[in-house]
């Protein structure tokens, strides 16, 4: 999630404003990776080893675990935009005995709700031995069911078994909200809508409770996704994976479905949008607007960002990028090879192209290190666009790596701390390390833990080589 730049800090028609991150970027050279060798396994060919879940190697992103969840979710946009009917199928096979399954609603969201928003589970069904669902408030809106559905297994599934979920759900849009969740004039939209599998291999079920602010709070690994939308006929679909458009029949509804290969969660908008349809590096840019004029202009801002991403980070991670860019006032959310964007700004369409390396490729836990996202893409706006900030954000308190929940209500010390201190503390850490080769380090990060959910310390084992840098990360607290 990136918000936009501002003067200071303001809250604007729901959505919040934070200042520019403004520290020197230091290097300015752009460095050109050995790239051209890295080939997104986002795709991976039937040749590739089924075992080698992340290879030692810097010059092929890891395959994503051949044993991964399988999702298939299928929504169907009311006419008049204010329901979805979802139906969703997982198929599991946990590394570790399991007793239970655990999904996140992230709908519930108490300012999600708070907007017009909800979740609500019609029917939740497990085989083998799933019993009668359960809900876990996990600081939900006290209106809802709750953050967290709970599918008891009896008996336990092995490590390494298989255990299928069959979900029935409705979500609620509210009008005009910056959230994940939304409508807009003739603009639906939403992200993290359906029951999220909140498994991490070799940790568990994550259970945090969900935000107080619209932030993201959410694990999920890497799945294989099956994803279907049934929409009113006169809408273009604008979501993960970027399905071709069905014809008009005269129906009153069309459908779109999209396979994606190693996806942690899925966005989908549907309205009269202004589509652009483009190819840049070989990634299949979609780009749908309110407007020719914004479409127009924001396609070579996302075309740039393709690029210079690319360059920097390692090719693109995903065959395609599909940007919805609403009508309605915010910053950006990041899905896997989607965007929902709620502000028209270079700053959002560099800051929501670099989670597609960190967030939907190289994951972690939303909860408990959003830095591991945020920072990154901060420090990747800044080395991107060059901007010029000096807003004391290395010398302010607070640890960088702190759990989304540890901020309570305070919203501005969480994107403060975590956005422009932690993309303060990497931009140093690269100057301290020495940018040139700091960079081709960060691009062994990348490739080696593509489509995991890394941790701080896969981070600090990455750059062992540069005890100056990580000696700014220990002290920014970014790093133990
Ligand atoms: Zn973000």
């Amino acid at each position: 999630m990136s918000r936009r730049t501002g003067a200071g800090l303001a809250v604007v028609a729901g959505a919040v404003l934070l200042a520019a991150c403004t520290s020197a970027t230091g290097g300015h050279g752009r460095t050109i990776p050995s790239g051209s060798a890295v080939t997104s396994s986002a795709a991976p060919p039937s040749s590739a080893p089924a075992s080698t879940a992340h290879p030692a190697s810097c010059t092929h992103y890891a395959v994503p675990d051949p044993r991964r969840p399988h999702m298939t979710v299928r929504f169907t946009i009311a006419a008049d935009h204010r329901t979805v009917q979802g139906t969703e199928r997982v198929v599991f096979h946990p590394d570790r005995p399991i007793t239970e399954l655990v999904f996140r609603l992230t709908g519930n969201t108490r300012p999600t709700v708070d907007e017009g928003n909800k979740i609500v589970v019609t029917s939740a069904t497990a085989t083998p031995g799933g019993g009668a669902p359960r809900y876990g408030t996990a600081n939900a809106a006290a209106s809802t069911q709750g953050g967290l559905l709970r599918i008891p297994l009896s008996p336990r599934v092995p490590a390494d078994g298989t255990v299928t979920a069959s979900i029935g759900f409705v979500v609620t849009l509210g009008a005009d909200s910056f959230d994940r969740f939304g409508r807009s004039g003739p603009y639906a939209y939403f992200g993290s809508a359906q029951p999220l599998l909140a498994w991490e291999r070799g940790f568990g079920w994550h259970t945090e409770d969900m935000a107080n602010f619209p932030a993201e709070s959410a694990t999920s690994e890497a799945m294989d996704v099956d994803l279907t939308v049934v929409a009113p006929a006169a809408d273009t679909v604008i979501m993960s994976g970027d399905p071709a458009d069905p014809p008009r029949t005269g129906a009153a509804t069309r459908t779109w479905h999209a396979t994606i290969s190693a996806a942690r969660d899925v966005s989908v908008a549907a309205g009269p949008f202004a589509v652009s349809d483009t190819v840049v590096d070989g990634v299949r840019l979609r780009l749908g607007a309110f407007d020719a004029a914004t479409r127009d202009a924001l396609v070579p801002e996302f075309q740039r960002a393709i690029r210079e991403l690319g360059t920097r980070f390692g090719p693109f991670p995903f065959p395609s990028l599909s940007v919805a860019r609403l009508p309605a006032s915010g910053g950006g959310i990041e899905y896997p090879s989607s965007i929902l964007m709620l502000d028209g700004s270079r700053l959002v369409a560099v800051h929501e192209t670099a989670h597609q390396y960190f967030y939907a490729m190289v994951g972690d836990s939303q909860a408990l290190h959003a830095w591991l996202d945020e920072a990154f893409a901060t420090y990747a706006e800044e080395l991107v666009n060059h901007d010029q900030r000096d807003d004391g954000a290395l010398q302010a308190p607070g640890r960088v790596d702190s759990t989304t929940a540890s901020y309570g209500q305070d919203i501005a010390g969480y994107y403060f701390t975590t956005y422009n201190k932690g993309g303060a503390a990497l931009l140093a850490a690269r100057q301290a390390a020495g940018p040139a080769k700091w960079d081709a380090a960060l691009r062994c990060y990348v490739a080696r833990n593509a489509w995991r959910i890394v941790n701080p310390d896969d981070f600090a084992r990455a750059m062992r080589s540069f005890p100056a840098g990580l000696a700014v990360l220990r002290q920014a607290g970014a790093l133990n």
